[in-house]
C-alpha cells in the first residue's frame, strides 16, 4: 500500500493510473477503522481496479469542538487494517494540504431541505462540512466509484446532491451497515463508550427492530414515542427518532402501506453521540 500525504503528489498518481485505464474506487473516512468501514474497501477492491481509502479528520464538519478533539485516532492499526485489506492508496493529508487557504470563507452549497431535517437540524453546519472536505477530495481523487455506508444515510443523500452540484460522472455506491453481533451498528465513536455504555446502545438497533415489526399495525406517532420512551428507559438522552420515506427523506406521520421507509435515530449515551437507521419496509 502507498501512503501518500501530499495533495499534488495524489493527483499525479492517480492520473498515470487513470491513463492506465483503471477504475478507481474510493472510500473517504476519518479513520480509527473497523469492520464497517473494511466492508467498504472489500466491496471497493471488487468493483474497481485501483482502491483509495483517505483519512482525515475534517474539523469543519464538526459542530461541536471537543467532540473534534475527542474524535479517536488510532492510524497505526488503521495502516495495518487497511494493508490486509488490500488498499493500494492510503491518502494521509494534513488540514493545510486539504484546505490550503485556511478554514474561513469556505464555500457554502445549497442542500435545501436536506440540510434541515434530523442531523442537517440537531448539528447545524455538518452537512456544509462534509460537502466542503468532500468537494476537495473528490476533485482531487475523481473517483468513478464513491463508496459509502447507509449507517450514515442522510449524509449519503447529501453527498449524492452535492455529485449532482458538481455535475460530477463519480457513481455513489452505498453499502450496508455492518453490526456488531448484538446488533449494535459498528462506529468509531463505539470505542469512546464504556463497557456499561456499549451494552445499553445495544437498545437502539433493538429500537429500530421494534419500529420494524410494529409497522402498520401502529400509528407513526406511537412507533416514535415507544422508540424514544425504550432509548431513554436505557439511559439515552435522544435528539430524535424519525420515521421517514427512504427515497427522499420526506418524515412520515402517516404511512400509506406503500412508500420505503426508512427509522432513524441519534441519541446520546455516556456523553457519546450515536446514530443508526433500518429500513422498516420489506
Ligand atoms: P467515518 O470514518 O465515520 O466518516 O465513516 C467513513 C465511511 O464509513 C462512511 O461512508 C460511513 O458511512 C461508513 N461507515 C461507518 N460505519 C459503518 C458501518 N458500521 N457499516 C458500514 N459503513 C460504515
Amino acid at each position: 500500500m502507498l501512503i501518500i500525504k501530499q495533495a499534488a503528489r495524489l493527483q499525479q498518481y492517480l492520473q498515470q493510473q487513470a491513463e492506465r485505464g483503471l477504475i478507481s474506487g474510493f472510500v473517504p473516512t476519518m479513520g480509527a477503522l473497523h469492520q464497517g468501514h473494511i466492508s467498504l474497501i472489500a466491496e471497493a477492491r471488487k468493483q474497481a481496479g485501483i482502491t483509495v481509502c483517505s483519512i482525515f479528520v475534517n474539523p469543519t464538519q464538526f459542530n461541536d469542538p471537543s467532540d473534534f478533539d475527542k474524535y479517536p485516532k488510532t492510524i497505526e492499526q488503521d495502516v495495518l487494517l487497511l494493508e490486509k485489506a488490500g488498499t493500494d492508496i492510503l491518502f494521509l493529508p494534513s488540514v493545510e494540504e486539504v484546505y490550503p487557504t485556511g478554514l474561513t470563507n469556505l464555500e457554502h452549497y445549497e442542500l435545501g431541505y436536506l440540510e434541515t431535517i434530523l442531523e442537517g437540524k440537531f448539528r447545524p453546519g455538518h452537512f456544509q462540512g462534509v460537502c466542503q472536505v468532500m468537494f476537495r477530495l473528490l476533485s482531487l481523487v475523481k473517483p468513478d466509484l464513491l463508496f459509502m455506508g447507509q449507517k450514515d444515510f442522510q449524509q449519503c443523500m447529501v453527498v449524492k446532491k452535492l455529485l449532482e452540484i458538481m455535475q460530477s460522472s463519480t457513481q455513489l455506491i452505498p453499502a450496508p451497515t455492518v453490526r456488531e453481533e448484538s446488533g449494535l451498528a459498528m462506529s468509531s465513536r463505539n470505542m469512546r463508550l464504556s463497557a456499561e455504555a456499549k451494552d445499553a446502545a445495544t437498545t437502539i438497533s433493538q429500537a429500530l427492530k421494534e419500529i420494524k415489526a410494529n409497522l402498520g399495525q401502529q400509528p407513526v406517532a406511537t412507533l416514535k414515542s415507544n422508540a424514544v420512551a425504550t432509548l431513554e428507559k436505557a439511559g439515552f438522552t435522544v435528539d430524535y427518532v424519525e420515521i421517514a420515506n427512504a427515497d427522499n427523506l420526506e418524515l412520515t406521520e402517516n404511512w400509506d402501506g406503500k412508500a420505503p421507509l426508512v427509522a432513524l435515530v441519534a441519541a446520546f449515551i455516556g456523553g457519546v453521540r450515536l446514530i443508526d437507521n433500518m429500513i422498516v419496509t420489506n
